[in-house]
């Protein structure tokens, strides 16, 4: 279930970061952990900003309530031909045979054949909580749904007590650590 809706939010993510750098991304690798999800791009070139853009622009497209829609075609090459900008692991595409194509309403077009949402609002929450820049590939963990929720609310308590160990408030607690970082390094 929660697999589901992870990948289901995977690919909007995905075409949002398409979206804002301009190129049709591969993903390399997706894994469902126990506590979350790991998803694997090359060659992205992606920084914080872009990222966090991205997880914006799928949490809006969640509160939209974006459809799941699936579309078959005789082969790749005509699907491709319909949809330009379409996502395909073609190394695991037979040619010639018939293709499903998982459109994130007019928003995100790819190949799968695994099983989706039926539409984008069941992910209720989507967050990124780590993201690690290995070379030139970027992996970014995420969790939807109940995790999405619970990690929100783990987050917000660490920041509650980082506020109270540091004495800042929220609106002051990121240049209140950059001071105490640089304290740290002249003494
Ligand atoms: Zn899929």
């Amino acid at each position: 279930m929660q697999n589901r809706l992870a990948h289901t939010a995977e690919h909007a993510f995905i075409g949002s970061l398409q979206k804002i750098i301009g190129k049709t991304l591969t993903v390399r690798k997706v894994e469902h952990l126990e506590y979350d999800n790991l998803v694997i791009i090359r060659d992205a070139d992606l920084n914080m900003d872009i990222i966090i853009k991205a997880e914006q622009e799928v949490n809006s497209m969640i509160t939209q309530g974006r459809r799941i829609i699936v579309h078959t075609f005789h082969s790749l090459g005509e699907a491709k031909d319909q949809i330009p900008n379409l996502r395909a692991n073609e190394n695991r595409i037979v040619n010639n045979q018939s293709i499903r194509v998982v459109e994130i309403e007019g928003h995100d077009w790819a190949a799968c054949i695994m099983d989706h949402a039926a539409n984008l609002k069941e992910c209720v929450l989507f967050l990124v909580t780590q993201v690690n820049m290995v070379g030139a590939e970027s992996e970014i963990n995420f969790v939807v749904s109940d995790a999405a929720k619970n990690t929100a609310l783990d987050i917000s308590q660490r920041i509650l007590n980082i506020c109270k160990e540091t004495g800042a408030n929220y609106d002051t607690v990121e240049q209140t650590i950059k001071k105490l970082k640089q304290i740290n390094r002249i003494s």
